[in-house]
């Protein structure tokens, strides 16, 4: 099953995916994730990119092209994957139909006051972008990753005006692919405004 998740930040995509990589055992390839893990090794593409991404700004299309290349062609991504945050331009969606074909684009839906709310509470583990809220979504202890115990932490770009600025690029460049993607017929609406378990069960709905 190839999946593309596709949505404003902050609508879910990385917690579904993180739940429906496990339910079908395929990857959860999040390009965000491999571009902090960049910055946290302080590898060249990470100190090239590090100011740009704590300002809510895309990192260059050449750049994030030859990422997804890279993770698409290993061995576990050839069955299927489930592709959060990639593509976000159309240029990248053009770059992707000539890497590999997709069976479903799930287009997560929420407002602008959700969004907001949620991205302010979000806290993530950041060795394993294992992604909690402290209220929606909440560790079984607070400030520690319910697997291994460690810190969570906020996310550098989840400032008030860092958020402004990734929802202002959203609009502009990553919602034209809805319409890119229902040409194609295979863009699927969700609306990820209910509980986790319920955004969950439309999912698997979706993708069965
Ligand atoms: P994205 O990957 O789309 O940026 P995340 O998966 O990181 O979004 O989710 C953003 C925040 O919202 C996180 O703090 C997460 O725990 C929380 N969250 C995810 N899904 C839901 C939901 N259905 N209801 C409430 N909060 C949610
Ligand atoms: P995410 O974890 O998906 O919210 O992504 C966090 C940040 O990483 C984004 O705000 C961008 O700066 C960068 N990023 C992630 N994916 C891409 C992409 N496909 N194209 C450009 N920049 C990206």
């Amino acid at each position: 099953m190839k999946l593309v998740f596709l949505g404003p930040p902050g609508a879910g995509k990385g917690t579904m995916a993180g739940r429906l990589s496990e339910e079908k055992d395929i990857p959860h390839i999040s390009t965000g994730d491999i571009i902090r893990g960049a910055i946290r090794n302080q590898t060249d593409l990470g100190k090239k990119v590090k100011e740009i991404v704590e300002a809510g700004g895309l990192v260059p299309d050449d750049l994030t092209i030859s990422l997804v290349e890279e993770r698409l062609g290993k061995s576990d991504a050839r069955e299927g994957f489930i592709l959060d945050g990639f593509p976000r331009t159309i240029a990248q969606a053009d770059a992707l139909k000539k890497m590999t074909s997709l069976d479903r684009v799930i287009n997560f839906q929420l407002d602008d006051e959700e969004i907001v709310k949620r991205l302010s509470g979000r806290r993530v583990h950041k060795a394993s972008g294992r992604t909690y809220h402290i209220l929606f979504n909440p560790p079984k202890t607070e400030g520690k990753d319910d697997v291994t115990g460690e810190d969570l932490i906020t996310r550098p770009d989840d400032t008030k005006q860092s958020i402004e600025k990734r929802l202002e690029v959203y609009r502009n460049q990553t919602a034209p692919l809805i319409s890119y993607y229902k040409e194609e017929g295979i863009l699927t609406d969700l609306d990820s405004s209910p509980s986790p378990d319920a955004v969950f069960a439309d999912l698997l709905a979706a993708v069965s």
